[in-house]
């Protein structure tokens, strides 16, 4: 079931602020997300490609998907005909496998570099040495990718202090790689904030915040 309220409590919420919404369907029936669609909402994210798979198959064609969860090199041919946005791109062999299987389709997906910013080990994501790496590398060759912005996870904590510092760690570091402008990167989403804490990224300059929980109830 989802809650009405909350989804336009939420809208009115985000509309000053111009963040996007990502509706987080993960485990939720396509019942709910239809539910959703009809309230109008058309970004939806999820973390487990064969259930995106089978969710995209059957819902509404409009529907803009976004894959945030972490994705395997081998499965990026399963959503690389409709995938609309890749949150966590957490490497230069994954953007390869992306481009390769983007130009199958005669498509190009845009990407979010996932940066690690939680002090939690178990994230994924580029570290400051990393994007460092990847930005100084060429990677124009790759036409069939978009690299539109970062991605982030703060940790799973109470600490507004500790989690408010990690969102401006992304931002900050956006802010330094945002002058980049070439034709496969052209920096302008970041992607922080779920249910728990989406008013401190937006805060904090969010401009896409992905939400489950709130919206959905307790998965
Ligand atoms: C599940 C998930 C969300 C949504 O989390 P909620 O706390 O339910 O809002 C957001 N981002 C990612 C990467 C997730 O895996």
């Amino acid at each position: 079931m989802i809650s009405t309220e909350a989804y336009k409590l939420l809208i009115e919420e985000l509309k000053p602020t111009n963040t996007t919404l990502v509706a987080v369907s993960k485990t939720k029936p396509v019942e709910d997300i239809s539910a959703l669609y009809e309230l109008g909402q058309r970004y939806f994210g999820e973390n487990y490609v064969q259930e995106l798979v089978d969710k995209e198959a059957i819902l509404p064609k409009d529907i803009r998907w976004h894959f945030i969860g972490h994705l395997q090199s081998n499965k990026v041919k399963y959503i690389a005909p409709f995938v609309h946005l890749i949150h966590g791109v957490d490497s230069y062999k994954l953007l390869q496998e992306i481009n390769k299987q983007a130009a199958k389709y005669n498509r190009t997906i845009n990407c979010l570099l996932q940066v690690h910013i939680a002090q939690e080990e178990t994230k994924f994501g580029f570290d400051e040495a990393e994007l460092e790496q990847l930005f100084s590398s060429d990677f124009s060759s790759l036409t069939h990718i978009n690299i539109v912005g970062m991605m982030g996870m703060a940790s799973f904590s109470e600490d507004k202090e500790k989690v408010g510092s990690e969102f401006q760690h992304l931002k900050s570091l956006f802010n330094q790689y945002k002058t980049i402008n070439t034709a496969n990167c052209q920096l302008s989403i970041i992607s922080m904030g779920m249910s728990g804490d989406y008013a401190l990224a937006i805060h904090e300059g969010s401009t896409m915040v992905r939400i489950g929980s709130l919206l959905f109830g307790n998965r």
